[in-house]
């Protein structure tokens, strides 16, 4: 292999599983993005970022690189220093049927009657999934770049060629920022409120995607609870709406049996936008002068989810340039 030196475009949790992966395959790593040095981009810090079974049938990759992130985590979840713990994920469903997974993860089961609220006729339960802590996960990792060699620049880039030369390759890793960078139209965002709360004994992931409390999720870590709702809107605002933390709360609290998320509990509230795309860009183009450029955005709900399949992917496209 010949050591490349790398510049990555964004440190959110795509740009940082890159350059980890990158660092340890003996390339050279710079990280730019907007942020200060040391702080996380909205969207990577406020995700629920859970692991769940993914699969696209137009781009079968995505099994696959889901499958090796599972793998990768569940390492990560025996050092307690990682943020990544192995949970119970109950997803509540309307009807009872299997899902394509219910043979391929041992850890799959159905919920028993007394696990989910009468609302509900089933829940496709995982025994023992990834959950992330972003705050947590993503520090450890900017520490693993660090320690490995890797540096941060705070910089924003309005087109590669701002991209110095002395960079034989880079890795667009920018999210939503790929709407100014490349112009990419099939990308959009969408909003999500999240409440942090209390701890109060609750430690496992619940979400309703198609009931009565539909989009709205539970996810418990070791010092806060973290619940949330996706919702509708042109606006790209990330101000709070007051009015949406108590209907998250409300939610949240219906979803099941003895949980109950008040106000007084609230720690705090944000906003953040996931970067929606019908498929997640994955890819190398060639640049005019020569350079190549790895794209890699447009994760959707998925970024934890393929972040490590998708880093070692790329660090075969750059061993093979
Ligand atoms: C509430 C919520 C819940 C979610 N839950 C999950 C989940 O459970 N599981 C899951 O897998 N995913 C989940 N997601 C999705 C996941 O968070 C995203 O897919 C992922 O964080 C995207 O990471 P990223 O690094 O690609 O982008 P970002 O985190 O947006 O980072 C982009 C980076 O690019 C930089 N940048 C942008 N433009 C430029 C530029 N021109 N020049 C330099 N730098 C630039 C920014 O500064 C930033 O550092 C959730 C998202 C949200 C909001």
């Amino acid at each position: 292999m010949n050591s490349k030196n790398v510049l990555i475009l964004g440190a959110g949790v795509s740009g940082l599983t890159t350059a980890h992966k990158l660092l340890q395959a003996g390339h050279k790593v710079t990280i730019w993005s907007k942020e200060r040095d040391g702080d996380f981009p909205s969207t990577s810090s406020n995700a629920y970022a859970m692991w769940v079974p993914v699969k696209i049938d137009s781009d079968p990759r995505v099994e696959r690189w889901a499958d090796e992130s599972f793998s990768e985590f569940e390492k990560l979840s025996h050092s307690p220093s990682t943020g990544v713990a192995m949970k119970e994920i109950f997803v509540l469903r309307q009807t009872h049927e299997e899902p394509w997974y219910a043979q391929k993860l041992a850890c799959f089961r159905h919920a028993r009657a007394e696990e989910i609220s009468a609302d509900y006729k089933d829940a496709h339960v995982l025994d023992a999934a990834p959950v992330i802590d972003p705050p947590v996960y993503l520090s450890w990792l900017r520490k693993e770049v660090l320690a490995a060699g890797g540096s941060f620049v705070q910089r924003t880039v309005e087109n590669f060629s701002d991209c110095p030369s002395e960079y034989s390759a880079i890795i667009n890793c920018t999210g939503l920022g790929a709407r100014q960078l490349v112009g990419d139209k099939e990308l959009h965002p969408e909003r999500v409120q999240v409440v942090k709360i209390k701890s109060n004994g609750f430690d496992k992931v619940v979400i309703d995607d198609e009931g009565p409390n539909k989009r709205a999720c539970i996810v418990p870590h070791d010092d806060y609870i973290k619940l949330g709702a996706v919702f509708d809107g042109e606006k790209e605002s990330l101000e709070v709406d007051d009015t949406l933390t108590k209907d998250i709360l409300e939610r949240c609290s219906r979803m099941v049996p003895g949980f109950k998320a008040e106000l007084a509990d609230v720690l705090s509230v944000a906003r953040a936008l996931r970067p929606e795309r019908a498929l997640t860009r994955v890819e190398v183009e060639k640049l005019a002068d020569g350079r190549s450029v790895v794209h890699n955005y447009g994760h959707d709900g998925m970024g934890y989810i393929l972040s490590h399949g998708i880093a070692a992917e790329i660090v075969g496209y750059l061993n093979a340039l």
